[in-house]
């Protein structure tokens, strides 16, 4: 037998509607904040992401699904979704046009992990990106769209933790005191921090190791260290949410693994699902635009994991399934048959879902299979109903019969 690669997953006919509601969920909100829809390459050139996400990062140095082409390029999978949209907004020009520009994309993501509950290689991202505007409103509207798709899936126990990670400027001071607090530890950091200490030190604060985690429990904090513009801003943030009653923690260790990130930052976390409890994480990217070649323009996004989504909502148990049959026809002889796919047809025709039977089987399998279906109604048509010109439709939650005259069928279901 072939089997799946590691770390992918099948979404079976059974399990669809799970995603199809998350989906619909993301799209129906992106809606609502006036966000379209963009859709960029599922690979791009390797650059887009080394330059993008930033060469100090897990992705970048471990994760990336990078291969060469037969032309002998070196391209990737994308591993996460917004480089690809930043260098879309630069290629295609949109920055000259009207902004803000909100932007949202549903897309498959790539990353070499080691697979676990909630950790995969192709897992599914549905993010925002808002470009265009310094304004602290719009923070606090990519915080808020992120908090209404999370409240219409149903989701609870679910904290909003929020920081400001400050510009370039602040964060030169504040790399200083922690590089200072950090030194005298230094050989008990894991390896991979031990790197990050002269490259990117705030990403240490973010390393799962216990070791890690226990040294930088009391290092110094990021919001002692903003430049004034950077604590307006996010006090300016803090209203906002507030005067939309959004409840949030401040974290000053939510760095985000991302190295393009400045001033906000944000994490939504489960307690529901283990280690990987970050369903969505998100932030503003002031630089980022001009990386590309498209001028000073600012940009804000997050992106949330729908398998993570789809854990904490499977956990819960209540993912509405409006993709149940509404109607099965269960024909018994040849005259039966044909008449039960003209009324399938006609049924179909008019928006209704309806199934026959295509198996030969008889009456008694035929309403097993339709249970099976979850078909809300079950039309019997014999002999005795085809003289009449008649189907006998049953209801299949009270146990209620009605004779339909075959004209008035799809009357009855509208
Ligand atoms: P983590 O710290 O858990 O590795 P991350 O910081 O790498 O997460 P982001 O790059 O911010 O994650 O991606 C945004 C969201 O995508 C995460 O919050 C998570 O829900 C989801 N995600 C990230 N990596 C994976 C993965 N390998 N499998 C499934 N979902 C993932
Ligand atoms: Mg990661």
């Amino acid at each position: 037998m072939i089997t799946l690669p590691k770390g992918t997953k099948d979404v079976l006919p059974d399990n669809s509607y799970k995603w199809q509601f998350v989906e619909n969920t993301a799209r129906e909100t992106a809606k609502v904040f006036n966000a379209k829809e963009i859709r960029t390459p599922v690979f791009e050139h390797t650059e887009v992401f080394a330059r993008g996400v930033g060469e100090t990062t897990d992705i970048v140095n471990k994760e990336m699904y990078t291969f060469l082409d037969k032309g002998g390029r070196s391209v990737t999978l994308k591993p996460e979704g917004t480089a690809g949209v930043v260098r879309s907004f630069v290629e295609s020009g949109l920055y000259a046009g009207a902004l803000p520009l909100k932007t949202y994309y549903i897309t498959p993501c790539f990353r070499y992990e080691r697979p676990q509950a909630g950790r995969l290689r192709e897992f599914h991202q549905f993010g925002v990106e808002f470009f265009g505007s310094t304004d602290a409103g719009i923070d606090a509207e990519v915080i808020l769209l992120a908090k209404t798709f999370l409240d219409k899936l149903g989701v609870k126990n679910i904290t909003l933790y929020i920081n400001s990670i400050g510009c370039k400027e602040c964060r030169k001071e504040y790399h200083n005191a922690l590089k200072a607090y950090l030194q005298k530890n230094y050989d008990k950091l894991c390896d991979l921090c031990k790197d990050r200490y002269e490259k990117n030190p705030m990403r240490i604060l973010d390393c799962k190791n216990e070791n890690c985690k226990a040294i930088t429990e009391n290092a110094p904090s990021i919001l002692d260290y903003l430049c004034d513009d950077c604590k307006a801003h996010f006090d300016r943030v803090q209203s906002l949410l507030k005067a939309a009653g959004v409840e949030y923690k401040i974290d000053p260790k939510i760095v985000r693994g991302l190295d393009y990130y400045t001033k906000t930052v944000f994490e939504f976390v489960s307690e529901n699902i283990g280690a990987q409890g970050t369903v969505l994480g998100g932030g503003r990217y002031d630089g980022l635009v001009e990386q590309f070649g498209g001028g000073k323009i600012a940009g804000i996004g997050f992106a949330a994991g729908i398998e993570r989504l789809l854990l904490l909502l499977e956990s819960a148990g209540d993912i509405p399934n409006d993709n149940n049959l509404t109607v099965y026809i269960a024909p018994m002889g040849d005259d039966a048959r044909l008449k039960a796919f003209e009324l399938v047809t006609a049924l179909r025709g008019a928006g209704i879902s309806a199934e026959t039977d295509y198996m030969n089987r008889g009456i008694k399998s035929q309403f097993k299979y339709a249970d099976k279906l979850g078909a809300k109604f079950v039309g019997v048509l014999g002999s005795d109903e085809i003289a009449g010109g008649v189907i006998k439709i049953k209801n299949m939650q009270s146990g209620e019969e009605q004779n339909v005259p075959f004209g008035s069928v799809t009357e009855f279901f509208r």
